[in-house]
């Protein structure tokens, strides 16, 4: 099986890490990863060690994104970050509409929409989240809400910008818990963004965006989550603050990809 679509795996490190710990965690990554670039490995730390995680990874193939970001350029919003200011770091990814950013913050589809945007037009590619609760599972509308999300999210994005966004499906559910969803379960909502994608897009460059699947993802799960054919890689939570277990699943989809 083929996929044309390079694995990529990034660490959510979430609210975790003083800078100070951040440079162990990265120099873990860095040296797990040494020169290899089959898969694409990215480090999301708090903004406060974007600064010396970024010190760390310059020289290595390991990449650097935000987990958040405010859409307008600079001005009066207390506690944010612009896109700018990510770039300055050199962070090619920036993480928007985490559930936990949608569930705590209430960020709506409009919002993440224009953060979606504001990363585009500075270099910045979104990885953006979409996943339904366990509520919305259960009442059996799954694929409508990850519909909503992703139209959402995406409204006025180009065909051009579209080739380098990422969505990261995250079932709410899974996310921390250590509940995964079978690689079934996730091979058809990873279908059906794909599906919304090509809607969007247009099959040709559907076909190149990656879908990252997110939640309780670990070196055990790994593989036979990547090996299903609109699995593109893996958004990391508390697999990611260990740069052993994170590489396992880094080392889960080389795997994947030399053997094909
Ligand atoms: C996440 O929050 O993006 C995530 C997938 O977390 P975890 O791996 O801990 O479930």
């Amino acid at each position: 099986m083929e996929k044309h679509r390079k694995y990529i795996i990034a660490g959510n490190w979430k609210m975790n890490k003083t800078a100070g710990e951040s440079v162990e965690l990265a120099e873990g990554v860095v040296k797990e990863v040494g020169d290899q670039t089959v898969v694409e490995a990215v480090l999301c730390p708090p903004f406060t060690s974007l600064d010396s995680v970024a010190t760390v990874v310059e020289d290595s193939p390991v990449k650097l994104g935000g987990q958040n970001m405010h859409p307008a350029a600079s001005g009066a919003y207390t506690g944010e970050v612009s896109a700018e200011m990510l770039r300055f770091f050199y962070a090619s990814y920036v993480i928007l509409g985490h559930s936990e950013r949608r569930e705590y913050f209430k960020e709506s589809d409009a919002f993440i929409n224009e953060k979606v945007l504001a990363a585009f037009a500075n270099n910045l590619k979104p990885i953006l989240c979409v996943g339904e609760s366990l509520e919305e599972r259960e009442s059996g509308s799954t694929l409508q809400v990850v519909e909503t999300q992703t139209r959402g999210g995406l409204a006025n994005v180009t065909n051009e910008d579209a080739e380098s966004l990422v969505v990261a499906y995250e079932p709410v559910w899974a996310i921390g818990t250590g509940k995964t969803a079978t690689p079934e379960m996730a091979q058809e909502v990873h279908a059906a963004i794909r599906g919304i994608l090509t809607d969007l897009f247009g099959s040709e460059i559907a076909q190149k965006i990656r879908i990252q699947y997110g939640g309780s993802m670990k070196g055990s799960n790994a593989k036979e989550l990547l090996s299903q054919t609109d699995i593109d890689g893996g958004l990391i939570g508390g697999a990611s603050l260990d740069a052993k277990s994170f590489a396992e699943i880094i080392n889960a989809a080389r795997e994947l990809e030399e053997a094909e």
